[in-house]
C-alpha cells in the first residue's frame, strides 16, 4: 500500500493505534484531504490531542530542533519529576534556551513551599545535565501561573519559535489547549490556519506571521510508573484533587504499604510521624516489619491493591534502597505515586518501589 502522509503535520497515516502519532479512523481515509486525528481536532475544534511516541523515534524527530533557533518549554509532572524529565533534552536541543515548567500544582497542599519546590526542580534537572533559564509552577487544569509563564515565554523566545516538549501524561495537551483557548498574555494564538507538512509529526500553531508554537508528541519514558499499571490503577494512583496528607505515628520495626506498589520500612529511630502525600484514593496499610514480607507475598493484589490483575501481569518486582537520614525534614519520593515526609534525624528507612522506578530523597517541601 502506498504510504500516506497527514496533510497537516506530515506524519505517516496509520489506523491501528489511536494514541500514537498519525492515527486516523478508517472511515476518514475516503476524504480528499487526509488529516490525522490530531490535526483534524485542531483544525475543527481548536483542540490539541495528546499522542505518544517511543523515545528513540522521538530523538530522531527532535534532533531537528537543535538545528533551528527557538525556545524549549519542557513540561514536567510535579508528581513524577524523575519520570518526566527528559534526559536527552540538552543533546537534542543544542544551544536553545530551556524553561522548565512544573505542572499540576493544584494537587499539592496549599502549605507547599514553592521556593523549595522550584529549587528541587532546578536541581533535579541539573543532575540530569539539563540547564534551565528559569522554572515555573503552574496548573494547566486550573490555569494557575499561566500569566507569569506566558510572559516569560514571550521574553525568552525573542521572536523565535516555541517548542513544547514533555513525556506522556504531564499535561502538555491541557497546557496548549489552555493557551489556545484563553491566550493569556501571549498574543494572537491563531489556530484557523497552520503550516502544513513542515516537520514530521510536529503540530505548529502560528504565533505571528513567521513564528509558531510547536507541539511535539509525548515521549514514552519507561521509568514512569504509568507504563507498568493498568488504566484503572493509573486513575487510582493519580490524584484528582488536592491531596490530604495522611499521618502515621510509627515506631521502628513498622512498615507502610502504599497499595501493593510501594513500601516503606522504618528500621531505626525514635517514634515519629510519617506524613504521607499520595492520591486520596490510594490505600495505605500499616503493618509490623516482621510480617511485611509475608503480607506482601500473600496479599499483593488483594488486601494490598492496586495492583489489580492487569497490573500484576506487567509490574516489575519491588527493589529496595536504604537511607540513613540525619539532615532534618526529608521527603522520600516515590515517582508517580507521591512521597512521605519524615523528621529525618538519626532515622534509617528502607524504601521499595517497582524496579526501574527509582526512589529518591529531597529536603522536605512542606
Ligand atoms: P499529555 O499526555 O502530556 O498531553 O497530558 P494531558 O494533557 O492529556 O493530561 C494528562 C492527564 O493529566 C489528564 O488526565 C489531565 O486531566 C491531567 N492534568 C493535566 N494538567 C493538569 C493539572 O494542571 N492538574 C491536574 N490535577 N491534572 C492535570
Amino acid at each position: 500500500m502506498e504510504k500516506r502522509l497527514c496533510q497537516g503535520c506530515g506524519a505517516p497515516i496509520q489506523t491501528a493505534k489511536p494514541k500514537e502519532i498519525g492515527y486516523t479512523p478508517e472511515s476518514a481515509l475516503q476524504k480528499d484531504t487526509i488529516l490525522c486525528q490530531r490535526c483534524f481536532r485542531l483544525k475543527h475544534y481548536n483542540e490539541i490531542q495528546s499522542v505518544s511516541i517511543r523515545d528513540d523515534d522521538f530523538l530522531q524527530m527532535v534532533s531537528k530542533i537543535g538545528e533551528r533557533r527557538g525556545l524549549i518549554v519542557h513540561i514536567v509532572d510535579i508528581f513524577d519529576v524523575s519520570g518526566s524529565l527528559i534526559k536527552s533534552l540538552p543533546r537534542i536541543t543544542g544551544n536553545n534556551p530551556i524553561i522548565l515548567v512544573g505542572n499540576k500544582m493544584d494537587l499539592l497542599p496549599k502549605s507547599t513551599n514553592k521556593r523549595k519546590l522550584t529549587d528541587w526542580l532546578r536541581s533535579s534537572a541539573k543532575e540530569m545535565g539539563i540547564r534551565v533559564e528559569d522554572v515555573f509552577l503552574i496548573s494547566s487544569a486550573k490555569g494557575h501561573g499561566m500569566e507569569a509563564l506566558t510572559e516569560a515565554i514571550e521574553h525568552f523566545r525573542a521572536n523565535k519559535d516555541v517548542y513544547i516538549v514533555g513525556t506522556t501524561n504531564v499535561g502538555k495537551s491541557t497546557f496548549i489547549n489552555r493557551l489556545i483557548k484563553h491566550s493569556t498574555g501571549m498574543k494572537d494564538v491563531i489556530t484557523t490556519s497552520y503550516f502544513p507538512g513542515t516537520t514530521l509529526g510536529f503540530i505548529e500553531i502560528p504565533l505571528d506571521e513567521s513564528t509558531a508554537l510547536i507541539d511535539t508528541p509525548g515521549i514514552v519514558n519507561k521509568q514512569q510508573i504509568a507504563h507498568y499499571v493498568s488504566e484503572q490503577d493509573l486513575k487510582l494512583i493519580t490524584p484528582n484533587k488536592e491531596i490530604k496528607p495522611r499521618i502515621y505515628q510509627l515506631n521502628s520495626g513498622q512498615s507502610l504499604f502504599f497499595g501493593g506498589l510501594a513500601r516503606l520500612d522504618f528500621l531505626k529511630g525514635d517514634k515519629q510521624s510519617f506524613v504521607c502525600y499520595f492520591s486520596n484514593q490510594l490505600p495505605i496499610h500499616r503493618t509490623k516489619l516482621e510480617n511485611a514480607d509475608t503480607l506482601y507475598k500473600e496479599h499483593k493484589g488483594e488486601l494490598l491493591s492496586p495492583p489489580d490483575e492487569q497490573t500484576l501481569e506487567k509490574l516489575p518486582d519491588l527493589t529496595e534502597t536504604t537511607y540513613r537520614l540525619n539532615e532534618g525534614k526529608t521527603d522520600i519520593v516515590f515517582p508517580g505515586l507521591g512521597w512521605v515526609s519524615v523528621p529525618g534525624y538519626q532515622t534509617t528507612v528502607t524504601a521499595y518501589s517497582p524496579k526501574g522506578v527509582a526512589v529518591s530523597v529531597r529536603k522536605s517541601l512542606i
